[in-house]
């Protein structure tokens, strides 16, 4: 898309939306061109309340049944909900300055390793924490 300060309103599209032009690259752009909203024909609020739904839990056929619309459109919005929610999450997730890290997973290999120890192997093990 390049440098968005290039780009400026151009018209709408044949549903009515806005449309915009990039100065640099002289190419037209959907409004709604990399958001959660590009492409959805149905109406924003019906949209919007279907996503809130599915956030809260409620299943694509009730989801469906509610908004009054068929499942396979409210399929198409999971996947697009949830490409969109993978871009941000991966897009947040950088740089992260840690300064602690959970290790569960390298706990639970620690914990199983020692369960394997045999009778001899163990009282040597808790012989080295007593004097080390
Ligand atoms: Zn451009």
């Amino acid at each position: 898309m390049g440098d968005e300060s290039k780009l400026r309103r151009w018209g709408n599209d044949g549903g009515g939306e806005p449309r915009l032009r990039c100065d640099g690259c002289r190419k037209i752009h959907d409004v709604r061109e990399g958001t959660a909203y590009a492409g959805i024909r149905t109406d924003l609020k019906t949209y919007e309340l279907g996503a809130k739904l599915l956030a809260e839990g409620v299943s694509i056929r009730a989801t469906g049944r509610i908004l009054e619309m068929d499942k396979d459109t409210i399929c198409e919005w999971v996947a697009q909900l949830g490409e969109h929610c993978a871009k941000i999450a991966t897009y947040h997730f950088r740089k992260l300055h840690l300064t602690e890290c959970q290790l569960d997973e390298l706990w639970t290999f620690v914990f199983k390793k020692e369960a394997q120890l045999t009778p001899l192997e163990q009282m040597l093990n808790l012989q080295e924490r007593v004097s080390g």
